[in-house]
């Protein structure tokens, strides 16, 4: 029989042999993968991503008397990292380190005094590939200071205060799509999540039960949140609502849509557009997933690459191809994944042809000269919690 102890005893051991005795316990946050709803959520819509089963975990211990606080990744090459909870500066270049000292000061921002503590990463969730490793080391560490500072916080004010790290310690304008899939997520389930009013709601996504998986295919096209990109978008979501007179595109529906082509200019219109349409379609795939299961969705991911491609034009060549050559080869519906310009795309796949849909997106990349993807399965895992 094997013990929760036991089963983290490469953890247990690296943070021994690092620091030179036992960590308090082990905790985890796994990455995320949005199933649809994209560019929705500074709309106050709706998103559904779900938790995966690539996970960071972090052995840590506090230091009571101290306000030291010591970092190592053992994805890292940097060794230990050493800061002063008393010195931390907003968006001081701390590396990976701003993660966790991201959510530290969260927590004493919110009146919980953290103690200094020891902490060593070790994550599975594929860096930079719009997978969110950051959000899982952020949501990995504030599960862990939350129970060892005897702090009793809702799952979420837990995703409030990871929130507050990103956009007022790392520097990040993120919303809650990321920590809420990370802390709230189930086995099993996508995590429907409404951003007007932040309620949560699991809804059964089981792709294993009907014989699928979803292949995640990472272009790495470098992409970059931070980029006019992205504050364009916003800016003409925001001016699409003021012309349409309603606080957010949340308010519209695709009844809507023939007054806003009167009323707006083509480019705005269509940005509106994918928002709306994309609400739309986060609320069918809800209710498709409850009363048909995973192998119904397939069309709403087509249409929402689509609406993201045409009308949001966020994607890019590299994307198109993961997209168009998954679906050639059996997939029963892909779609870029993440803000869009380069990043992710996932592929709803059946079991039985996994290995052709993964030979004809490699076969595709290479006949177009483009950096080698990355292609793995991933399925709807369980949120952060204790390990050991
Ligand atoms: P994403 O969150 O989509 O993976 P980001 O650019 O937001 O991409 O976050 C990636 C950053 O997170 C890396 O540059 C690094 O600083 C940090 N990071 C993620 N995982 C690890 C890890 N295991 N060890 C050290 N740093 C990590
Ligand atoms: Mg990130």
């Amino acid at each position: 029989m094997t013990s929760p102890e036991h089963e983290q005893q490469d953890l247990f051991t690296s943070f021994r042999e690092v620091f030179g005795h036992e960590a308090d316990g082990v905790w985890m946050a796994p990455g995320r993968v949005n199933l649809i709803g994209e560019h929705t959520d500074y709309n106050d819509g709706f998103v559904l991503p779900f938790a995966i089963d690539r996970r960071a975990r972090v052995a840590v211990r506090t230091l009571p008397d101290s306000r030291t606080v010591r970092l190592v990744s053992a994805q890292g090459t940097d060794g230990v990292l050493e800061f002063d909870l008393d010195s931390l500066e907003p968006q001081g270049g701390y590396g990976w380190a701003t993660y966790p000292l991201g959510v530290a000061w969260a927590l004493e921002r919110s009146g919980i005094r953290v103690p200094g503590f020891e902490l060593f990463l070790d994550s599975t969730v594929p860096l930079g590939s719009g997978l969110s490793s950051s959000h899982a080391i952020e949501c990995a560490t504030i599960t862990a200071l939350a129970e060892l500072t005897g702090a009793s916080l809702s799952a979420q004010e837990l995703v409030l205060l990871t929130q507050k790290g990103e956009n007022d310690f790392v520097g990040a304008p993120t919303g809650i799509l990321d920590q809420s899939a990370s802390l709230r997520g189930e086995r099993g389930h996508a995590v429907f999540l409404d951003c007007r009013d932040q309620s949560v709601e699991l809804i059964p996504f089981d792709a294993e039960a009907d014989d699928l998986l979803m292949l995640v295919i990472d272009t790495r096209v470098a992409h970059s949140h931070s980029d006019g990109g992205y504050a364009s978008r916003r800016a003409a979501c925001e001016a699409g609502a003021a012309a349409l007179g309603v606080p957010a595109l949340r308010d519209l529906g695709v009844d809507d849509l023939p007054r806003a082509k009167e009323l707006l200019d083509d480019l705005t219109f269509r940005r509106v557009r994918h928002v709306v349409t994309e609400d739309a379609r986060v609320l069918e795939t809800v209710s498709a997933l409850k009363s048909e299961g995973a192998a119904a969705i397939g069309s709403l991911l087509d249409a929402s690459h689509v609406s993201m491609r045409d009308d949001f034009e966020i994607s890019c060549p590299e994307l198109d191809l993961a997209v168009s050559s998954a679906r050639d080869a059996g997939a029963l519906g892909a779609r870029m994944t993440g803000g869009g310009f380069g990043g992710s795309a996932i592929a709803l796949t059946p079991r039985a042809v996994e290995s052709q849909v993964r030979a004809a997106v490699l076969e595709a990349f290479s006949a177009a000269g483009f950096t080698e993807p990355q292609l793995f399965a991933v399925s709807p895992a369980e949120g952060a919690r204790r390990l050991a």
